[in-house]
């Protein structure tokens, strides 16, 4: 809607934007050609007036020269001289080239005329001082300059020349008798010059007819001029003009050029009304708008600015909405990240408890059943040790997709954190029953994870508790399924557990445990039993595995699986860790001491193995008990191995430099590769009891264990099977060179009462 305004808005002014240009520009351009017309006029105008003062000019001369003549019929080239010096004509003229008075001398003066011109010749002379009459001949009259006088350096015309029997002749005796001037060229070229010549009479003016003209007729006075210096007087250095004068009051026509016209010029004729016409040529600025640069400035330049101030006001306009947009989009963000999970983007706990509140409210109103899903993965914990944290968010997001995708719609996936998920159920979907659901996505996580950070696929389980109906809150249905959940794990994880009110009392009694623990320790609640490895093969007794108990003072024995959990999660693992292990070399020194020499194993936590002071500590405990470190055996599980490489490596190497033997605890359930295993200076590997129980019965724990058996082999280590339990299991092994075992089939854990009878008994 503001979109569709602000276009409008945009298309308006880039229209009036537009149109205002153009018709802006077609302004200057006429103005343009308005102005340069204008301006043409006015050139014109000015050369033909400079044109028509010239010729008046030269007018005026060849009056004043006349009257001079009338005044002085008989004035003689000296006296010319004289006249034109002392009114510095040829200063005044610049174009003036020469200036004569001619007169007409019929052939019976011809030798008085020829007497005075040798005294003072008005033009020069033929060779030996002679008069020659120019063209030769004889003739009724002659018409010869009385008086001439030529610019110093300009060409000076014979005495003898007679004009009247050259060119100009007809228009000499024309003149004579019209009395009327004449302007004529003379000579051609470059050197084109006018001759401007008028007919003088004895009354001063011409007489009103041919007779009487004829009868006052005193002869001609002509001035000569380069019409050149004239007309470029009148250009005035004017760029892009050329100007042609014609004098067209008679005939032949004269006609002076200057200037060079350009190219596409107009033309603009002024009549002088004497004759004279003035062409002017010059280019005239057009009005369309194409030939005008300035105009066709204005209009990119108009188009511009309109661009410009369209997209100025479309920016300024739409930024308000826009920033409300973004306000908006920021807001929506911010609050699908307060309510999603980062990673895998499902709902996060706050939204979780949300969903479960409005479910419950449902619930209460149309009466339809709800259960929430509490979902824990069985082994995520070893698979972010051993490969790595990028491996661990890999698998969640590839778990929560295929939770997602097995849900209807109406239901709801979640992540609490860690692999801890939630699903919330109800209706239409609850109808085959929570436990179907669970089923379902115990199934549905059965295929392996392939996932870019391993190059092995994944195998995951989860345990799933269920808690349906309503609560007063929903943090009380969490809850519940939380604990249904952590009884799933007990009765052996991979499996779902609906929550029934007994196992709050259950979690009530753990927490009472994990309390209890913290004085365990001071309290000497802890002991060891051994149990015993067997050589497969004979039978034969080879070793002992110290396994920690737990004499709590109301419940009796507690075992390792319920309450080692809570000493890693508390930390107090490694300082119990540290009494296991004093306490089983004593021991050990002890049974040597009465001549048993065989091995002592003895169980290592991650966190005891994660600082250098273990390796202190094994020695100590070692000296302290004077127990041989060549009897006592470290188990170490996979995971505790490859949480840091780097700092491991060099620390089981000092462990190894003490004399003790180490062992991989477990093995098989981790993930280590040949390449890792190769690594670590490891004696003993120990194939997990989970192999072992399905040896004899499936194809794949066979296998399994083969594969096992013969990593250990390529890698020379000693093998021990855990608990062997049958005898089919044994031979299994035996058939698979399994050299040792260590199970129920042999002994169970024993107490030291217990050994020291099994010790005699050797
Ligand atoms: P583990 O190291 O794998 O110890 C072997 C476990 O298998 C023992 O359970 C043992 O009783 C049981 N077992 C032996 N043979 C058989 C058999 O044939 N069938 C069956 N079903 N089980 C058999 P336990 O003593 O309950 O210990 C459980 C786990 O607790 C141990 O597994 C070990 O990981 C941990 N643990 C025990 N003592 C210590 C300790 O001193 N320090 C640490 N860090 N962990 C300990
Ligand atoms: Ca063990
Ligand atoms: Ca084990």
């Amino acid at each position: 809607m503001r979109a569709r305004l602000w276009l409008t808005v945009a298309v308006v002014i880039v229209l009036v934007g537009a149109l205002g240009s153009i018709w802006a520009s077609s302004v200057v351009a006429r103005n343009d050609a308005q102005t340069s017309r204008q301006n043409f006029r006015a050139t014109v105008l000015e050369i033909a007036s400079t044109l028509k003062l010239a010729i008046q000019h030269e007018q005026d001369l060849v009056v004043n020269a006349g009257a001079f003549f009338v005044q002085s019929p008989r004035a003689t080239q000296t006296d010319f001289r004289r006249w034109m010096a002392a009114s510095e004509t040829f200063e005044r003229y610049p174009e003036l080239t020469g200036i004569a008075e001619v007169v007409v001398v019929p052939a019976a003066q011809l030798a008085a005329f020829e007497a005075r011109a040798l005294a003072d010749p008005a033009g020069t002379l033929g060779p030996n001082h002679t008069f020659q009459i120019t063209p030769p001949g004889t003739r009724p009259y002659y018409c010869f300059a009385n008086a001439a006088l030529a610019r110093v350096g300009q060409s000076v015309t014979p005495a003898g020349f007679d004009y009247c029997a050259s060119a100009l002749g007809p228009q000499f005796l024309k003149g004579r008798d019209s009395g009327e001037g004449a302007y004529l060229p003379y000579g051609n070229g470059t050197s084109k010059q006018l001759v401007v010549g008028t007919p003088i009479y004895s009354t001063g003016y011409a007489p009103k007819t041919v007779q009487a003209r004829r009868a006052t007729f005193i002869g001609w006075v002509g001035t000569q001029v380069t019409p050149g210096s004239l007309l470029s007087t009148a250009l005035a250095h004017r760029a892009n003009t050329a100007v042609t004068f014609e004098y067209i009051g008679s005939s032949p026509r004269v006609s002076f050029s200057a200037g060079v016209r350009p190219p596409g010029a107009q033309v603009m004729t002024v009549d002088l009304h004497n004759g004279w016409r003035v062409r002017t040529y010059g280019v005239l600025v057009s009005d369309s708008l194409g030939a005008n640069t300035n105009a066709l400035a204005l209009l990119l330049g108009g188009l511009l600015f309109t661009f410009l101030l369209t997209s100025l006001i479309v920016v300024l306009g739409t930024s308000r909405s826009r920033a409300l947009a973004m306000v908006h989009e920021r807001t929506d963000q911010l609050q699908h990240q307060a309510l999603h999970d980062a990673l895998t983007g499902l709902p996060n706990r706050v939204l979780i408890l949300d969903r479960v509140e409005q479910m419950m409210a449902r619930a209460r109103r149309d009466h339809v059943a709800v259960a929430a899903l509490f979902l824990d993965l069985d082994n995520f914990k070893d698979i972010n040790d051993t490969l790595g944290h990028v491996a661990g968010d890999q698998l969640l997001v590839g778990v929560s997709v295929r939770l997602s995708n097995v849900l209807r719609q109406t239901d709801t996936v979640g992540r609490l954190g860690g692999d801890e998920f939630v699903i919330l159920s109800e209706g239409a979907s609850l109808a085959p029953g929570a436990e179907a659901l669970a089923d379902r996505i115990l199934d549905v996580l059965r295929s392996p994870f392939e996932i870019p950070a391993s190059e092995i696929p994944l195998s995951v389980t989860a345990s799933i508790g269920i808690a349906e109906g309503v609560r007063s809150k929903a943090e009380e249905l969490l809850r519940d399924a939380d604990i249904a959940m952590y009884r799933a794990k007990s009765a052996g994880k991979h499996c779902a557990v609906v929550f029934a009110p007994s196992m709050q009392t259950a979690v009530d009694e753990h927490r009472s445990l994990a309390v209890d623990l913290s004085t365990a320790l001071e309290q000497n609640q802890f002991f060891l039993l051994y149990q015993p490895t067997v050589n497969l093969a004979t039978g034969s007794f080879t070793g002992v595995e110290a396994l920690l108990r737990w004499q709590h003072p109301l419940r009796g024995v507690v075992m390792p699986d319920d309450f080692i959990p809570a000493l890693e999660s508390n930390g107090l693992i490694v300082p119990v860790g540290l009494w296991v292990l004093n306490q089983a070399c004593r021991q050990g020194a002890a049974w040597h001491a009465t001549g048993h020499s065989f091995s002592v194993s003895v169980n290592v936590s991650a966190q005891q193995l994660a600082h250098d002071k273990f390796v202190d500590d094994v020695r100590r405990a070692v000296t302290e008990s004077g127990f041989d470190p060549d009897l006592l055996v470290l188990e170490l599980t996979e995971t505790s191995l490859m949480s840091d490489v780097a700092a491991i490596v060099p620390r089981l190497q000092a462990l190894k430099s003490l004399g003790v033997h180490l062992a991989v605890d477990d093995f098989g359930t981790g993930y280590s590769s040949l390449a890792y295993l190769r690594q670590f200076p490891i004696d003993v590997l120990k194939i997990d009891r989970s192999f072992v129980s399905g040896i004899a019965d499936t194809k794949e724990s066979a296998a399994l264990v083969h594969t096992l058996v013969q990593l250990g082999k390529a890698l020379g280590l000693e093998t021990i099977a855990e608990g062997v339990e049958s005898s089919e299991q044994r031979s299994q092994l035996l058939s698979e060179e399994v050299e040792m075992g260590q199970g129920f089939l042999f002994a169970r854990p024993l107490d030291v009462e217990a050994m020291d009878e099994l010790l005699r008994e050797l």
